[in-house]
Parts: structure tokens; sequence; C-alpha cells
């Protein structure tokens, strides 16, 4: 039997696309890649093609990264996927490749800010089926039906070379959460897609289905995406925390923040792309509706979260910001790319760190909210994209036209739903996530 290694891009829509090769061609595929269409990256969730400035035309390559590479076995079955970065025949990034894009976001990073990235998605996700678990939220009996499920995907996660950190049964009816420890730069964005990719395929090896759907039921929560941030000195050391700074966050993590909630409503296309994203960011559902800083406040944007350790330095390497908006419709390379060009944004306008704020500020009126400076985020997609695609500070951090393809796909998924009522799309998007 020929085994075969499937090289792959995690696209606009989030979705793992590749090709697969012979595995005893690896050596020449590190270099020439596998064939690859530009027009592909119109392909929508929903695989309809949305209309594309390449047409037919064009030719790219698909070079997979020795070091993105997942072998996973379940039982009889093993499956080999290695992510990759999209170039043109020349070998240049292509300016439509998502990891690509977060690369030159991370170089802009270093050189406005002097620091790297480390960031840890914190997933959550539903399995299909009856809800057999009422009143299992956090719940021992709800984590112990999957016990397998659970102890599978941990054991796949540290497989693949990633930290597993905790898994738990979440709030919602048949939903979980799994945590992997952080990661540098782009291989932060490539633990998340290997994450979703080995919670999929574990789930289908215990003979159950998950998804990680924005929201499954409109009457119960959301599957939140949470990603949580921290910088290190090119020395390896700690920048994120100062004890003296507001909420503990150091003047560059401040900055950085402030640029990330002053931009959320433009990113926001990014990090929530969905149609179904938005019945998930409504206030009350411990997701993210206003562009606020939350000190350990599960309703905010962007939230400084606990630190466990009393010695000093410890604290600085635990300390983390975590941005809440977003879900696992997004390509983490998009979303995480989209943040940290605000954060860089931020850095570089010499934005003071942002006040937390202690209340609920849905009770709050339109006047009270702009008196301080927040806004109701966009309340749908095509909301979001209108944000983003009128905001020139925001399309400029992407390569030319990048934003005008990206609305463009957005709004070819945006018409295939249109006519769907609330039951019907959410049972497309949990088809396709
Ligand atoms: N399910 C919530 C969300 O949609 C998050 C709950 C939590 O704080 O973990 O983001
Ligand atoms: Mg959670």
């Amino acid at each position: 039997m020929t085994s075969l290694i499937f090289a792959a891009t995690c696209d606009i829509a989030g979705k793992v696309r590749g090709k697969a090769f012979p595995s005893d061609q690896l050596e020449k595929r590190l270099t020439r890649g596998v064939g690859w269409t530009p027009t592909n990256v119109q392909i929508t969730c929903f695989d309809i093609i949305a209309e594309s400035p390449f047409g037919a035309f064009g030719d790219l390559l698909l070079i997979p990264d020795k070091d993105a590479g997942v072998t996973a076995t379940f039982g009889e079955n093993t499956q080999r996927f290695m992510l990759g970065d999209i170039v043109t025949l020349e070998g240049a990034p292509w300016s439509h490749c998502t990891r690509s894009v977060l690369k030159s976001a991370l170089e802009r990073l270093r050189r406005v800010g002097g620091v790297d990235l480390l960031a840890a998605f914190e997933h959550e996700f539903q399995l299909k089926g009856e809800n057999s678990f009422a009143g299992e939220a956090y719940g021992r009996a709800g984590f112990e039906a999957q016990r397998r499920l659970c102890e599978t995907l941990m054991t796949q996660i540290a497989g693949a070379g990633l930290s597993p950190d905790s898994i738990m049964k979440e709030y919602g009816p048949n939903q979980y959460e799994v945590v992997i420890g952080p990661e540098k730069g782009v291989r932060a964005a490539d633990a998340a897609v290997i994450v979703r990719e080995l919670t999929r395929a574990t789930a289908e090896h215990v003979g159950q289905q998950a998804t990680y759907t924005p929201i499954l039921d409109p009457a119960t929560v959301g599957n939140g995406v949470h990603i949580h941030m921290s910088f290190l000195n090119l020395d390896g050391t700690p920048a994120t925390h100062d004890a003296n700074g507001v909420c503990g966050m150091s003047a560059l993590t401040g900055s950085f923040a402030s640029g990330v909630l002053k931009y959320l409503d433009g990113i926001l296309a990014f990090t929530a792309p969905s149609v179904v994203s938005y019945l998930r960011l409504t206030p009350h559902r411990w997701s993210a509706a206003f562009n606020n800083l939350g000190f350990r406040d599960r309703e905010a944007s962007l939230r400084v979260c606990p630190v466990t350790a009393r010695d000093p330095d410890s604290i600085a390497r635990q300390f983390n910001i975590e941005y809440r908006a977003a879900d696992a419709a997004a390509c983490p390379h998009l979303a995480l790319a989209a943040i940290v060009h605000a954060g860089c944004q931020g850095i570089e306008e010499g934005l003071a760190a942002p006040e937390p704020t202690e209340e609920d500020l849905s009770l709050l009126s339109m006047d009270e909210l702009a008196d301080r400076g927040f806004v109701r985020l966009p309340e749908s997609l095509e909301a979001a994209l209108e944000k983003m695609v009128t905001n020139d500070i925001v399309t400029g951090w992407f390569p030319v036209d990048f934003t005008a393809v990206y609305a463009a796909h957005k709004a070819a998924e945006i018409g295939h739903v249109a006519d769907m009522d609330a039951t019907d799309l959410c049972a497309a998007y949990a088809e396709t996530y």
C-alpha cells in the first residue's frame, strides 16, 4: 500500500484543504510542493465558489512545512498531514496564503514591539446527537461519559508534539473544552488547526461526531475560541507583565491591548467570520459584545487572565491576555494575524493601556457607551465586513486586494444561507465545521 501525506493549507474559510502525495516523495515535495490553484481561495465553507479575481487562471505551489507535520494513528488507520505555505512558481509568498499573512504580522510585531508572540488557543466543541447530559455542566459524569474520547484526544495532541493542558465537560449540552499550552508564532496557529483536525478524527474513531460550529443552538451557549497571548523579548525573557502597570500589563501589552480594542470592529470579520458567529456574540453568553477589557471578566472581548504563583518570575511568564471574540469558523492564522496587526497599530500609535470595565455594559445606553469610548460590536457578518472594508488602516495591514477578496468570499457565504431560518442555518454550519 502506498502511504500518502496530505499537504494542507487552512484557508480563508477555515477549512483544511490540499493534496496528498506518496510519502517516499517527501524530500522532493518539501521544495517543489504540490500544484495549487488561486481560485481555490474562493471556495467557501459550503463549497460554492465566490467571485474570484483569478478566474480559471494561474498556478501556485503548496509547500509542506517539515515542522508542521502530524502523524496520528487510530487503530488500523493512520492519518498524515503537513501544513504549509502557498507560494508563487518563483517561490515568493502568495498574497492570499493565510500562513504567510500571519508571518508578516509577526514580523511587524518584532519590528514595532521588539517581541515575539506566544499564543495558546482554547477551544470549545460539541458532540452531535442527543444531549444525554443535561445538568452536567463541568460535571464528572459528563466527563466520564467521554473519557475515552478525551484521553484519546489528549494522547493525539501530545503525539503531535503539542502540550495537552486540560479538558472538561463545558457548560453547554454535549459541549467540551480542550486547552493546550502556548506555542511560539506561526506554530500557535498551526496548533489550533491540528487540535481541530485531531478532535474530529478522534470523535469519529470513538463513534461520535464533533462540531466546532460557533453555535449549535441559539437557545444555548456558543463554542468559543479564546486566544491567550503573551510576549517574549528576543532574548526569551517575558515582556507581558509589569506589576505597576494597568491590571499588571507592561506598557507594550497595554498599547497592544488598546490597539486590539480600537480596531476590534474592523477585525471581527476575521475572528468571527461566519453568519452564525453573530448569534454567539451577544450579551450574557460569556462571549464578547463590546470592545472592552475585562479584569478576569468573561464577558469582555479582551480579558486579563489570572496568574497562580507568587514568585515574580513565574507570574511574569504566566501573565497573558485573552481575546474572546473568536470562533472556529475562523482560520487561526488569519484571526491571529488580524489581532497582531491591531495590537501593532496600538503600539505604533503609542496608545495608553485601556482601563478595565467592571460592570455589565449591556445596561448602558448607546450615548453612555460612546461617552466612555465603547461600541457594541457589529451584530452581523455583513456589518463586520462593512467595518473592515471601510477602514483604510485595517485594509492597509494586508496584501493589496486581500480584504476585497475576503469580502467577496464572505458575500458568497452570506448569499448561500440568506433564505435559511435559524434552525437550518445552525444545521448548515454544524455540518461544515
Ligand atoms: N462558551 C463561551 C463562549 O462562547 C465561553 C465560556 C467560557 O468562559 O469558557 O465563548
Ligand atoms: Mg470555556
